[in-house]
């Protein structure tokens, strides 16, 4: 695919549109998220799996719009969860669940739990002008933490310590986020296909 000029990002989280953003900013495009679009599509996302649900929102909104159109879905997966809530992490404490619902229902059930090993895993949709569509996948591997530590972020990153770092999400900076999450890794795998031209 050659580089579009320009790109429909497939989501109206303002948390996520900021990141994708900074990871694309230096490729000449003109990024178009859900809130510049004149009433952009509701997508629900009742797919069960991650994949399904990011090519879901990406071809409605080339639906809609007719320009290329990337999109990201994301799950947390918690080892002593058996990979949950995975496709369910928007919802997973219900289906109406605010983000500080979710971060204190991973706490509660991760109350007394020892393995706390988790990762993010993000799976993008670009979709071509003609409708084709690929998926790209990030993954960040790291460990649920005890309390939510840091301000910064969204969702889950006030409990979400990658390998390595000795801060979580939230407490990082943005760019020291991006230089290592689940959404920079897909990113980058999409940026390879752009640049390959194929
Ligand atoms: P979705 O990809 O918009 O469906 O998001 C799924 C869930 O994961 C939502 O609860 C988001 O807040 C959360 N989420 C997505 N990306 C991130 C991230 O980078 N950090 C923390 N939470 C995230």
């Amino acid at each position: 695919m050659r580089l579009p000029s320009s790109l429909v990002l497939a989501t109206g989280n303002p948390g996520k549109v900021d990141e994708l953003r900074a990871l694309l900013a230096d490729l000449p495009l003109t990024l178009r998220p859900a809130s510049d679009l004149d009433a952009p599509p509701d997508v629900t996302e009742d797919a069960d799996t991650l994949d399904g649900n990011t090519r879901k929102k990406a071809r409605a909104f080339h639906e809609h719009t007719g320009l290329p159109t990337l999109a990201d879905d994301t799950g947390l997966e918690v080892a002593a969860l058996d990979g949950g809530p995975g496709v369910h992490t928007a919802r997973f404490a219900g289906p109406d669940a605010t983000p500080d619902d979710n971060k204190r229902r991973l706490l509660d059930v991760m109350e007394g739990v020892e393995d706390r090993r988790a990762r993010f895993r993000t799976v993008a949709a670009l979709v071509e002008d003609d409708g084709t569509t690929r998926t790209f996948e990030g993954i960040c591997s790291g460990t649920i933490t005890t309390e939510p530590q840091g301000d910064g972020g969204f969702g889950y990153d006030p409990l979400f310590l990658p390998d390595g770092r000795d801060q979580t999400f939230a407490e990082m900076p943005a760019a020291a986020k991006n230089e290592v999450s689940h959404r920079r890794k897909a990113l980058d795998a999409v940026r390879q296909f752009l640049a390959s031209g194929d």
